[in-house]
């Protein structure tokens, strides 16, 4: 008879969480994904309007979700629309269809900026200070020099304005797209120009938008770059809070401005090759074993944050979770979410989704009974529901029943077999009853794990099996049984 409850209960949870049902989409949501599409995918000439329409919406649609790397199903979904209601910049994601494809560069490296106005968030002090450093961010790796003036016309016009403001793209009011700027081009004045949007809360901090962050993306744009697909860009269009007092431009935009304009001759000249090289193999070689020396060479700065590559054979893992039917790798800021049915892997940072969530978590595991996924670093865990944050969270660790000398979880699985949670710390197992609260002393993962040998550093369930990730390499074993099937590479689900 308990048997049969539980099988119940089981099989309703079951179906409760691997088949969400996704809430209708409405008019609204139509009208706001036509004008994204519109101004940010326009319709290729003589392709404008009339029979074509719809298809011509699908294809756009499919263009949105290539260029971010979403499921591509040409359909409105609920994951493309959450993607179109993010915070971003106005500035197309296609490079500009009806004007002739050339690469949009400054003739000279010695550029002038103005300030026209100020935005009343701000103290001028500090949005002088956001603007001067926001285009130091290019001019510390690029031979570009930036000289402020004070009255006519300078090849990069800043002003704050809202909603129509004479150019012909008029701003949206509070969120959604917060600023534009144009390329630099030779035949008119706005070439270079950055608009901010003044309906916006711009800020020095974490709060509202940063305008430092904003700023130097849009002068990304206003030196001649594209939009990138890379989630770890500063020129990927959606805003994603980052840590300004240790920003570090990532290497995709350094690559990107340094084949407009080269590197920053006055650094490179300074150091010798010799001094550079012993510089960057001496730094912390233990802490990124999955990067090889000779992987960035030569790159001015040698501290440029580079986006993880899951086809890195040598990638070690934070965590690994269940995610809803999906599965999500975790890996320093970002994580990969993979599809196993239709073969999709989708890249973002960690904090363009729960921006309170910290990088470089240490383990993870979802829990069908409540449908959350749990993220852990050092003694705390937050809890996930779908995209938003459970309330009440961060909690201690000591939550889950581990004991206190438990400082940190390396890994976690929820094994739906026995609905326990396997949570692992050094060499050690503990296992976790969710239902009675009760938790088992401490085994050996050795003695559980025959042929585990070393230390388990992340792990998920799978349809009947357990994989256990260790360094590069992932163990497959049979659940039950615990019995070693396979030694598989770490991207095994995560296809190059
Ligand atoms: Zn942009
Ligand atoms: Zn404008």
């Amino acid at each position: 008879m308990t048997c049969y409850k539980l099988c119940i209960l089981i099989s309703l949870v079951v179906v409760g969480y691997s088949n969400p049902i996704p809430p209708p989409i409405d008019e609204k949501d139509v009208t706001m994904a036509e004008s994204f599409l519109n101004k940010l995918y326009p319709l290729p000439e003589g392709l404008s309007d009339g029979t074509q329409r719809s298809s011509s919406m699908s294809l756009r649609l499919k263009e949105m979700q290539t260029f971010y790397g979403l499921k591509v199903t040409g359909n409105l979904n609920e994951e493309t629309l959450n993607m179109m209601k993010k915070p971003r910049c106005g500035v197309p994601d296609v490079a500009a269809y009806s004007v002739s494809r050339v690469d949009y560069k400054w003739k000279t490296n010695d550029l002038t900026y103005r300030i026209e106005n100020y935005t009343p968030d701000m103290r001028k002090a500090d949005v002088d200070a956001a603007i001067q450093k926001a285009l130091q961010v290019w001019s510390d790796v690029t031979p570009l020099r930036f000289t402020r003036i004070f009255s006519g016309t300078a090849d990069i016009m800043i002003s704050f304005s809202v909603r129509d403001h004479g150019d012909g793209s008029p701003f949206d009011g509070p969120n959604n797209f917060l600023a534009h700027a144009f390329f630099p081009y030779p035949y008119n004045d706005i070439g270079g120009d950055a608009h901010f949007d003044d309906d916006e809360d711009f800020t020095k901090s974490n709060k509202g938008y940063n305008l430092f962050l904003v700023a130097a993306h849009e002068f990304g744009h206003s030196l001649g770059l594209q939009h990138s697909q890379d989630p770890g860009a500063l020129m990927y269009p959606n805003y994603v809070y980052r840590d300004v007092n240790t920003f570090a431009l990532p290497q995709d935009d350094v690559n990107g401005i340094q084949y407009l304009y080269g590197p920053n001759f006055d650094e490179t000249s300074e150091e010798t090759p010799d001094e550079t090289s012993e510089e960057t193999s001496g730094e912390t070689p233990n802490e990124t074993p999955e990067e090889t020396p000779d992987e960035t060479p030569d790159k001015y700065p040698p501290t440029a944050p580079s986006t993880p590559d899951k086809c890195n054979p040598n990638l070690v893992l934070d965590a690994v979770t269940m995610f809803r039917g999906e599965i999500m790798f975790f890996k320093g800021s970002f994580f990969w979410r993979s599809y196993p049915l239709s073969n999709t892997v989708e890249h973002h940072l960690i904090k363009a989704f729960w921006p309170e969530i910290p990088d470089n978590i240490d383990a993870a595991f979802e829990s069908p009974s409540n449908d959350k996924v749990y993220l852990f670093k050092g003694e705390k865990v937050w809890a996930l529901y779908g995209y938003d944050l459970a309330r009440g969270y961060p909690k201690h660790i000591s939550s889950f029943g581990l004991p206190n000398e438990v400082k940190k979880v390396d890994a976690a699985l929820f094994d739906e077999q026995t609905y326990k949670i396997l949570f692992f710390a050094d060499n050690k197992i503990y296992s976790y009853d969710e239902m009675t609260r009760r938790m088992d002393e401490g085994y050996q993962v050795k003695d559980v794990f025959p042929g585990m040998t070393g230390k388990v550093t992340a792990a998920f369930q799978y349809r009947g099996f357990m994989y256990l990730f260790s360094g590069s390499k992932m163990f497959e074993f049979e659940s039950y049984y615990k019995t070693l099937f396979r030694v598989l590479d770490n991207n095994y689900f995560l296809p190059c």
